[in-house]
């Protein structure tokens, strides 16, 4: 009961890219690199495993950023024509690269950490990737004119890495969705039509994560404009629940999503957000214990799985690893008080 996961990124040790920060420079170059990523994915295992992580990731480790990390390894992407970009219905503004001719991909993306991490651990093992909508609204078309047709067009060159991944045995795929909070109409119209692409022929669990942002200032200052209740979970439940995905990640710690909406997720797989990433503030066991308790009132406990609200990647590693033991705590608390 209650196993635990988390939403995919830790923080990176500061011998390998600069901490603190959401896109940090590698502090190394060329075979050094590439051996202090799978050095630091070893870390990220064993913290949490440690932590009493149940359905752990390879921590994103040999990742600069969830989405530039898969577009480095796709064709029909010109890195150097960069245009400014308002990102997420211009909540924030960003240089992003463009889409200059037809897409696919290069080669494998995460194979190696993958099976690294595969190697590494008996636990299961989530991989994670941005889902289409959130990477059509982070980089410019100068080649399809269309951001249905080049949503579906990343949706296929998903769908290749997913499925090398799951030959690599990874028991879980997850599509990092952020944008489903910001364009909810268009979620039902054609985002999901995109994941099942994404996801078309995979045996493995599959996930999909939507939350609202890191705790990165921009996020902040827009979730103070969206009042007592966030309802943006209430129009795109719904059409989750239709769906093949298995299991929903999402944001609950600190947040006001109202938890009478977990209701609308019905015969999913709920990864609830108890850990807030936004705050330096450590989760008590029995602060997420109680949170489990109160989202019982909504999801049935065998489809209850503590997560994090978002990934921990910007965060103090020192803070990070602690939640992850909370994490771990709070669940077992849970499963005592629950069982
Ligand atoms: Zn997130």
């Amino acid at each position: 009961m209650f196993p635990t996961s988390i939403a995919g990124s830790l923080p990176k040790p500061s011998w390998l890219a600069e901490p603190g920060k959401l896109w940090a420079p590698w502090r190394l170059a060329g075979a050094d690199l590439e051996t202090a990523k799978l050095d630091a994915t070893l870390l990220a295992i064993k913290q949490q495993e440690d932590a009493g992580i149940d359905i752990i990731t390879d921590g994103e480790q040999s990742r600069q950023h969830f989405v530039h990390g898969f577009l480095e390894f796709v064709n029909g992407i010109d890195f150097t024509k960069r245009v400014e970009m308002g990102i997420r219905n211009d909540r924030y503004k960003a240089m992003v690269p463009t889409v200059t001719g037809p897409l696919s991909l290069k080669g494998r993306v995460h194979a190696t950490e993958a099976r690294f991490a595969r190697v590494h651990t008996d636990k299961k093992l989530k991989l994670t990737l941005p889902g289409p909508m959130t990477i059509v609204d982070t980089i410019a078309d100068g080649y399809y004119g269309d951001r249905i047709k080049m949503a579906f067009a990343f949706a296929d060159a998903l769908n290749e890495e997913a499925r090398a991944l799951e030959a690599d045995g990874i028991d879980v795929i997850q599509f990092d969705e952020p944008a489903f909070n910001v364009y909810m109409d268009e979620v039902a119209e054609w985002g999901i039509a995109a994941l099942h692409r994404a996801i078309a022929g995979l045996n493995c669990t599959t996930a999909v994560h939507i939350c609202y942002g890191y705790g990165i200032q921009a996020n902040v200052e827009w979730k103070a404009t969206l009042g007592t209740a966030w309802r943006q979970y209430e129009q795109i439940f719904p059409v989750l629940a239709t769906s093949q995905l298995g299991q929903i990640s999402l944001e609950c710690r600190n947040s006001k999503v109202p938890l009478e909406l977990l209701r609308l997720l019905d015969g999913k797989d709920v990864l609830l957000g108890v850990i807030d990433v936004a705050t330096e503030v450590v989760e008590t066991p029995e602060e997420i214990a109680a949170l489990i308790g109160k989202a019982l009132g909504y999801i049935p406990r065998e489809r209850l799985v503590p997560c994090t609200n978002c990934g921990m990647a910007p965060m103090r590693r020192d803070i990070a690893t602690s939640k992850l033991m909370a994490l771990g705590a709070g669940a077992k608390l849970a499963r005592q008080r629950f069982g």
